[in-house]
């Protein structure tokens, strides 16, 4: 029997495991995508020698920082092609600007933008993606499909979501009539997109969770056929929450209740949910999430891009509620890569409290540690991937501080969050090389790039 064996060597390494285990120089082995062992100092010598039919690929990582491959918990990849539209609106306005744009993607667009949005995630140390798609325009074409191909085809572990809109203009919604679904297709699809898509296998590259838009583009009833829906498959559950002052007016207005009193009363609080955004949340909002295992999706740069506000991370995380980071729809987050958003949690929490200290903020370990395994929690997946520990799949990201960015900031970690991005040497998805020496090596980055710029022109100039 043959094994494919990877190892890293003389990298400092931070696993980010329960007691946040780090190493100043030491080593990981991988073989047949799982991790076999990650310790100080050299790579033992039987750990070494392997079989004589293995294939060994050994990375020298001196002057780089391994650490787990970065966890994206909120991402809407179709946006990939509508990028730099309303530059300066707030959340409602952008959304009102963008949704007849986005009413005409089909899946030739939604394929481009997720293989460049997926590869681009990649390329800056991101070994996990969720999506949330919502948009289904009539004579779209296989949608969910196409983004889940571009997925396979650029390497990435991903986590489909088959979203969804049920409440138009015309019902006093925001979305304009035509992009929206009548709840019996959504609820048939959402089926569909399960049966045909989820895998619950402990090292599957593709599960599906079930994802209604926003309490402004849904109807009650939706959202408790989807959750009712998804708790008779074991699929997980995830829409927007709490992400502008606007949003919860409108809840009060039309149920007379704030946002997270609303997903309780239609039976969306569990560790089964995770919201993106959980901006604005009162003290007994945050309790709530706490008690009952409800993760949030922190998106800070999109937060910031469209002024929704600052999420309070410090007080969710302190509560004990499962908190993740999301670089949001590349339309109002356009830089689209995890590894900043390492950097802008940080900073949100520290311009949010008003101060830098430790217990009231962020740190740069807290920080890794929310887009990892915290990241990994809002996807159920913390026994599978978000640490670098034996037994876990072999997801891992390899960043290069030799270069004049980080060389000579103290402290790996504090060069990765603190610094610029950092190139990535190594990106491994499951023990397969995805990114070697910040090269892409699934797909053609110059093809790739054309084909987003055909469909965004394609898209915005048919207006
Ligand atoms: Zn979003």
């Amino acid at each position: 029997m043959s094994s494919q064996v990877l190892i890293v060597e003389n990298a400092a390494i931070a696993t980010v495991d329960a007691c946040d285990t780090e190493y100043e120089r030491g080593y990981l082995v991988a073989r047949d995508g799982l991790i076999d062992k990650v310790g100080p100092g050299n790579v033992p010598a039987a750990l070494r020698q392997g079989g004589p039919a293995d294939q060994v690929t050994v990375v020298d990582g001196a002057g780089c920082l391994l650490t787990p491959g970065l966890v994206n918990t909120h991402h809407h990849l179709y946006q990939w092609v509508t990028r730099g539209l309303a530059q300066d609106e707030a959340l409602f306005g952008w959304l009102t600007r963008l949704y007849p744009i986005w009413a005409r993607i089909d899946e030739t667009a939604v394929g481009a933008a997720a293989r460049g949005g997926l590869a681009w995630l990649a390329k800056t140390g991101c070994t996990t993606s969720s999506d949330h798609h919502y948009v289904f325009p009539r004579r779209g074409g296989d949608l969910l499909a196409a983004e889940i191909d571009a997925a396979a085809a650029i390497g990435l572990r991903f986590h489909a979501t088959r979203g969804s809109m049920s409440r138009g203009r015309s019902q006093g919604g925001l979305p304009p009539d035509e992009c929206v679904e009548k709840v019996d297709e959504i609820l048939r699809a959402s089926q569909e997109a399960i049966d045909r898509f989820h895998d619950p296998a402990f090292d599957a590259m593709c599960r599906v969770a079930l994802a209604p838009c926003s309490p402004f583009s849904v109807t009650d009833e939706l959202m408790r056929l989807s959750a009712e829906l998804a708790r008779a498959n074991g699929v997980r559950l995830h829409t927007h929450l709490c992400e502008t002052v606007d949003e919860e007016e409108f809840c009060l207005a039309t149920h007379g209740m704030t946002p997270v009193d609303y997903a309780e009363s239609v039976g969306w609080l569990g560790d089964d949910v995770w919201f993106a955004h959980a901006v604005h949340l009162s003290d007994a909002a945050i309790k709530k999430m706490a008690a009952t295992g409800t993760g949030a999706a922190h998106c800070p740069s999109s937060n910031a891009r469209l002024g929704a506000g600052h999420a309070p991370i410090r007080a969710l995380l302190n509560a004990g509620a499962p908190v993740g980071l999301g670089v949001d729809g590349a339309a109002s987050q356009e830089s689209g890569m995890m590894v900043e958003e390492l950097r802008q949690a940080m900073y949100t929490s520290r311009l949010r409290a008003g101060n830098s200290r430790a217990e009231e903020t962020l740190g740069a370990r807290t920080a890794l540690r929310i887009g990892t395994i915290g990241g990994a929690r809002n996807l159920g997946r913390q026994d599978e991937i978000g640490s670098l520990e034996a037994g876990k799949l072999a997801d891992l990201a390899l960043w290069d501080l030799t270069g004049l960015g980080h060389a000579d900031i103290a402290d790996p970690v504090g060069a990765l969050v603190f610094g610029p991005p950092a190139p990535v040497k190594l990106l491994a998805v499951g023990g397969r090389v995805v990114v070697r020496d910040g090269e892409l090596l699934t797909a053609d980055e110059a093809a790739l790039a054309r084909d987003c710029r055909v469909a965004a022109r394609k898209l915005v100039s048919a207006r």
